[in-house]
């Protein structure tokens, strides 16, 4: 079937998708044209900011691609001062930025439990409420989730990484740390407790195929997700998968690919937050601004205070070398050439959320 038919059906079955993951020259343009247009319906030229701070790059999981993972030997590892991580929370408020992601590596323990809780609470405090809080620290049990949640919290991202069961362990450990059904189990969680949830793959995995990237978008649909944020998966040097990376596609391959997902989950799901993630500027100097330009919505400058070169999850991680002042500063310029716009003071909530849930909006 054509690409022009394709793009006119109401429902993309699998093979639809794989189709579109197959497009090619004016194919490729349609496929983008086409899912540009659906951005500009529910989003216009809005791009919406969400300040990351990655606290700590200690980490009880050892995943086969992470650069981060326990038996890496070859970094730093730290975990950032509360009052570091505050005055960061102080800085992006500052500066506008009223959306908020505390990320780290997973930990289960009590303390880091109430200390999650407590950071929650101090940002929401120091800022009259006005700071979004998304959280980003894995795999945790449901009175946890609920616990951040009372506190404040209201958006968590748990990437799935490889959505079919079946792949899952090509790409992790055989053991009871890293099992697919507890990590969806703890998306059902998320969701159970009304949280904004987000999660994302990533794309060009060693022996992945293009049936597997259809499944994952498929999967996105049919748990009906909020937030996304997928990323052409880079090599890094120290991690077991290093070893497979003669079976990889050309990084500028990994980056069309991912171009084409985040393009097609557009069409599939309109009013999701789509992020455009950092892994697409490791590949192209201008990769995050391209993405938004076609179907993302959310970008996330970095304003670690310190650090920021030991949380390398992959190689070639970009703007690793600057304050955040200097990233705020860079991407409102990168955005501008995109006749892209930076919304301020506004959490940028999924519009999918609220339907979903049949919430009133914020
Ligand atoms: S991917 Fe996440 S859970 Fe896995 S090792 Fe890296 S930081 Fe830890």
């Amino acid at each position: 079937m054509a690409v022009t038919d394709i793009l006119n059906k109401k429902n993309l079955t699998r093979q639809d998708i794989i189709a579109l993951l197959r497009a090619e020259g004016d194919d490729l343009k349609l496929l983008f044209d086409r899912a540009r247009q659906i951005r500009e319906q529910n989003f216009g030229r809005r791009v919406y900011y969400r300040a990351i701070i990655e606290f700590s790059n200690i980490c009880r999981k050892d995943c086969l691609y992470c650069g981060i993972r326990r038996s890496n030997k070859h970094l730093v590892r730290y975990d950032l001062d509360d009052e570091l991580i505050l005055r960061a929370a102080r800085f992006a408020f500052d500066n506008g930025i009223y959306s908020l992601v505390l990320q780290s590596g997973e930990r289960t323990d009590r303390a880091f439990a109430q200390r999650i809780a407590h950071l929650v609470r101090k940002i929401k405090q120091m800022s009259g409420g006005k700071i979004g809080i998304t959280l980003s620290v894995g795999e945790q049990d449901f009175q946890v989730y609920k616990y951040w949640y009372e506190a404040g919290a209201h958006r968590y991202l748990l990437r799935i990484e490889v959505s079919d069961p079946r792949l899952y362990p090509l790409y992790h450990p055989w053991d009871d740390l890293h099992k697919y059904d507890r990590r969806l189990e703890c998306l059902y969680y998320l969701k159970d407790i009304g949280y904004q949830v987000g999660t994302g793959v990533m794309i060009g995995l060693p022996l992945q195929t293009l049936g597997n990237l259809a499944d994952d978008l498929l999967f996105f649909k049919r748990f009906d997700i909020d937030m996304l944020g997928m990323g052409p998966y880079i090599e890094h040097n120290h991690t077991p998968l290093y070893s497979y990376r003669h079976l990889l596609i050309p990084l500028r391959k990994r980056l069309i690919l991912t171009m084409k997902m985040n393009a097609i989950l557009r069409i599939l799901m309109p009013d999701i937050n789509i992020a455009a993630t950092t892994a697409l500027q490791a590949i192209d100097q201008m990769g995050r601004e391209k993405a938004l330009d076609i179907a993302c919505n959310v970008i996330m400058p970095n304003i670690t205070p310190d650090h920021r070169q030991d949380y390398l999850l992959y190689e070639g991680k970009p703007c690793t070398d600057e304050g955040g002042d200097a990233c705020v500063q860079c991407l409102n310029k990168r955005l501008e050439i995109y006749r892209l716009k930076p919304i301020m003071q506004d959490w940028g909530d999924s519009p999918h959320y609220f339907k979903r849930t049949s919430t009133p909006v914020r």
